[in-house]
């Protein structure tokens, strides 16, 4: 399976000089899809993950293939304003732009080793923020995966020692 070929890159979105790699091409191509979801999952085959955290909103379309599949809880990485509950949150600046995360502290059971799911990482920011709320409630970060790495962005500096995984990555724009 060709990836790159099913991966929809958009230039100047959502401003210019950005090219934005939008795998909702993924989701209207089921054979594309499932070899992704599979790719991920057999990535932490025989590795203990007790939950894993999906970062809003294209994360949740593989953290939730996740959870059913391993049979383990599902927690929601939200935009600040949206989780109706008490929260922890954290903010981090993006490849554009800046942001803050909410998740429901009362999701977020402490001595767990969390998987953190994204559809790219980029500067890594927005996955160590979820990681630093994981770490802050007295848990531990398993594995971050994203179906893209930019790994010019230089996300090894942020979450490096995450051990990031990804299933396909693009050297410059
Ligand atoms: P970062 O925090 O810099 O690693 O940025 C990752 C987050 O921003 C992910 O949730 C992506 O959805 C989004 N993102 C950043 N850069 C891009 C890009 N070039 N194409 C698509 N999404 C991006």
């Amino acid at each position: 399976m060709d990836l790159d070929r099913v991966i929809r890159k958009v230039p100047d979105f959502p401003k210019p000089g950005i090219l934005f790699y939008d795998i909702s091409s993924i989701f209207t191509d089921p054979e594309a899809y499932t070899f992704a979801v599979d790719k991920m999952i057999q990535a932490y085959e025989g590795e203990q993950i007790d939950g894993v955290i999906a970062i809003e909103s294209r994360g949740f379309l593989l953290g939730s293939v996740y959870s059913l599949a391993k049979k383990v809880p599902l927690v929601l990485a939200r935009k600040k304003g949206k989780l109706p509950g008490k929260t922890i949150e954290e903010s981090y600046a993006l490849e554009y732009g800046e942001a803050t995360l909410e998740i429901h502290i009362e999701d977020l059971t402490p001595n767990k080793r969390w998987l953190i799911i994204d559809d790219l990482i980029a500067t890594g920011g927005t996955l160590e923020a979820v990681a630093k709320m994981i770490e802050r409630q007295g848990s531990e970060v398993a594995g971050i995966f994203s179906i893209i790495g930019l790994p010019f962005l230089n996300y090894a500096e942020k979450v490096g020692k995450y051990n990031p995984k990804t299933l396909i990555d693009y050297h410059g724009e």
